[in-house]
């Protein structure tokens, strides 16, 4: 969840960001411990389609609601986590290898 207040008309100015599970908040400065997310639903789905949410999650609740079901595909971090490192180094391979077929 973010808080914006309007600074003029139609413009907004970011002043806060909350853990839409936790209720989590940003200081003054909008540094968040987590991140954002949004998930989009196409014509497969019966009750989405069309539809697109966003929402900011903290750290913890990351770690606890969405990353154990969630698939790493790109880290600024380096050196990478070792483990998620070569998760993403063999499903690239087995890539490569059907591509290859
Ligand atoms: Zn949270």
């Amino acid at each position: 969840m973010r808080k914006y207040k309007s600074i003029l008309k139609k413009d907004k100015e970011l002043i806060q960001i909350v853990c839409d599970w936790c209720g989590k908040k940003s200081g003054k400065d909008c540094f968040f411990e987590g991140g954002c997310g949004e998930v989009s639903f196409g014509y497969g789905s019966k009750k989405q389609d069309g539809r697109k949410y966003e929402f900011d999650i903290c750290d913890g609740c990351f770690s606890k609601r969405i990353k154990p079901h969630a698939e790493l595909v790109c880290s600024w971090i380096w050196p990478p986590d070792v483990a998620e490192f070569k998760k993403a180094r063999k499903k690239l391979e087995s890539l490569k290898e059907i591509k290859n077929k």
